[in-house]
């Protein structure tokens, strides 16, 4: 079946076309990240104007890709939540009325199932169970996919995103908005260990994480350093906050492996792109025996097709929804 799918959840605008859950047909991005980049971050109320300005000529344009007529879909997937509620609502009303007028089922989709859910357009071997490592601008979770539909939250963020944590860090630096990828290539320029940075625990939640302390400390000592005119090493900085994230992250993933008795781990979310998480993800799953799947980094941000992807298995779940469905900022993974 082809799925029409629809992501506008933050500040991308993203139409495509997947057969079956795991045939891209077509996956347009279009990025506003070049306009929020003036504002240092993504302004909401723009966000939802650009999405509505951009969303019917990208359904054109998927469609043609596809090399599909209207006649060929099946049902539309559109993202739901969570996300910014007003850029959410723009692809949802699209789709709902894409849905209505072709008369095919409207599925709803969570954008962080579809994250993880690109691993099954990467790799087509891939089937549930698996251990999932979301990491993102918004979220961050350890989830346990014991089936398509069907999971458990092991591990969550108690405060800040990786990503967030990224893109503040970036900032700090000096770099564009969004940060993540640009920190990611200076980081690449040094070894780091020049800088001592903190690495947050929570109490009695071994799996669970916090980022914020991390955040203010690159905050405070880039602030520091302009105050008392001192050269910061900012390719050092970059490379010892990459690893201090990659340093919360990659063992509670181990440590939750190790308790689910999962042995097939996935990343997914922008985050995921991020070079120093993926060598010590590898590594670590080298050591300890598991199969590890990284998407390509193209899949690994907002995109449509993995909208689709994981629309095609809600929808093989009995999951549809009426014209009434709603957005939502923020919606557990599990429900
Ligand atoms: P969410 O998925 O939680 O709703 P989002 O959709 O805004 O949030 P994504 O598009 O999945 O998030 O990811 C964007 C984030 O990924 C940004 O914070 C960005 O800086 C970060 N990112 C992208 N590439 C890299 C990289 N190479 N290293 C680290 N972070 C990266
Ligand atoms: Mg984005
Ligand atoms: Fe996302």
């Amino acid at each position: 079946m082809k799925i029409l799918a629809f992501e506008s959840s933050c500040d991308e605008t993203a139409v495509g076309v997947v057969e079956d859950g795991r045939r891209v047909l077509s996956d347009i991005v279009a990025s506003q990240a070049d306009l929020h980049a003036l504002y240092g971050g993504v302004v909401p109320e723009i966000a939802s104007r650009k999405h509505v300005e951009a969303i019917s000529a990208l359904t054109e344009q998927a469609l043609r890709e596809a090399g599909c007529s209207r006649k060929d879909i099946g049902a539309v997937a559109v993202t739901y939540a969570p996300g910014l509620i007003g850029a959410v609502l723009v692809g949802l009303s699209f789709a709902k009325s894409v849905a209505f007028g072709l008369g095919v089922p409207l599925i709803p989709v969570h954008h962080i199932r579809g994250h993880i859910a690109a691993n099954y357009l990467a790799f087509p071997e891939l089937t549930p169970p698996f251990l999932a490592l979301a990491i993102s601008g918004g979220n961050t979770l350890i989830v346990d996919v014991r089936d398509y539909t069907d999971m458990v939250i092991l591990g969550a963020t108690r405060d800040d995103a990786a990503g967030e944590c990224f893109d503040k860090a970036a900032r700090v630096l000096g770099l564009p908005y969004p940060g993540g990828k640009p920190l990611d290539d200076l980081a690449r320029q040094s070894a780091g260990g020049v800088y001592r940075l903190p690495h947050a625990q929570v109490d009695g939640a071994p799996l669970d994480m916090s980022f914020s302390g991390l955040k203010t400390a690159v905050v405070n000592l880039a602030h520091h350093a302009e105050q008392v005119g001192e050269e910061l090493d900012r390719a050092a900085l970059a490379r010892d906050f990459a690893q201090a994230v990659s340093d919360t992250l990659v063992p509670r993933v181990m440590e939750a492996a190790r308790q689910s008795g999962r042995d097939i781990i996935c990343a997914a979310g922008g985050v995921a792109a991020n070079s120093v998480i993926r060598a010590d993800l590898e590594r670590a799953c080298i050591e300890a025996g598991y199969r590890l799947y990284l998407p390509p980094a193209a899949l690994c941000g907002d995109n449509s097709a993995m909208i689709g992807a994981q629309g095609y298995y809600e929808y093989l779940a009995g999951h549809q929804a009426g014209m009434e469905l709603n957005a939502y900022a923020n919606l557990d993974i599990a429900t």
